[in-house]
């Protein structure tokens, strides 16, 4: 798809004296990983007596130690332009929504890792009041922009909601008594975009598509595929898997957006297809004992 390994993975590099094992094969398991929510270089350990990785590597499974080290030194320019590559394609092949030719994009804000103890050279730091008094805490933040996208469930979803857009009915619980009301809350959508270029009912529109990416963006980013998680404490590292944590998100969305029969698109969530993986990963690997190599 996309012509993943020509055109994105073999165009990054790293920065490792005289690897043994390519860039391209690193980024191969970090997707795999991601694609399955393993959630940890040590969970991708598990698996990998998995019979999958002499598929998918054509040889052994990576080590955890080199899949943090080689993430520590990927050019995260070339990754960036990898994802870049991945959008022109969807953009060709008229994947993307038109939105009256304006695209619209997200920005949000994230916090990793903080802690008082571990810390790396690149973790910023701020003062705490505890009760033991005032400690200096450590973490990383990141903000992201993510581009409204496929036309997939969240656009078709996204229509539907246009009905309910500009009065919604909900269900209130009081904090006090604890009775559920019924009330309507009213949005207002405020743009600096002209009439000509934006009608009110697209920009109204446009602002269910960021409760989308939010939901089903980020949240999903955070939640599913443990956007969050430091797979190595490094802060290129950071970035690296963060980036590569997109890239897999992004083709595993336009796989089951464009690839996929909608018969077989249209009767199974998109976790279904993250459980196949995981059930291939998980069966390979325990019908063999993973040995360390001493
Ligand atoms: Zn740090």
């Amino acid at each position: 798809m996309f012509d993943l390994s020509s055109e994105v993975l073999d165009k990054v590099t790293d920065a490792r004296p005289q690897p043994l094992t390519s860039p391209t094969l690193v980024l191969k398991s970090a997707l795999a990983m991601f694609w399955a929510h393993l959630g940890s270089l040590n969970a991708l350990q598990t698996v990998s007596a998995a019979r999958f990785w002499k598929r998918w590597l054509e040889r052994e499974p990576i080590s955890a130690d080199t899949m943090g080290r080689a993430h520590t030194v990927l050019n995260v320019t070339q990754l960036r332009d990898g994802l870049h590559q991945v959008y022109r394609r969807l953009k060709r092949n008229k994947a993307l929504p038109l939105n009256l030719g304006l695209d619209v994009a997200v920005l949000d804000g994230h916090e990793q890792h903080a802690s008082y103890r571990r810390h790396c050279a690149g973790c910023r730091q701020r003062t705490v009041k505890t009760e033991h008094g005032e400690r200096i805490q450590y973490y990383h933040r990141q903000a992201s922009a993510g581009l409204v996208g496929l036309r997939t469930d969240a656009s078709r979803r996204g229509r539907s909601l246009l009905r309910h857009a500009l009065t919604h009915p909900c269900a209130v619980r009081r904090q006090l008594d604890r009775t559920v009301t019924q009330e309507t809350s009213a949005w207002v959508w405020v743009t600096t975009v002209p009439q000509s270029q934006a009608p009110t009912v697209r920009v109204v529109y446009w602002g269910h598509q960021r409760w989308d990416i939010e939901n089903l963006g980020f949240n999903e980013l955070g939640n599913g595929w443990e956007a969050d998680h430091i797979y190595k404490h490094k802060a290129q590292a950071i970035e690296a898997f963060l980036l590569v944590t997109f890239l897999a998100y992004n083709i595993f969305h336009a796989f089951i957006g464009l690839n996929l029969k909608p018969q077989l698109r249209d009767t199974k969530p998109a976790a279904y297809w993250v459980r196949l993986i995981v059930a291939e990963l998980y069966r390979g690997a325990g019908r063999t004992t993973y040995q360390r190599a001493p």
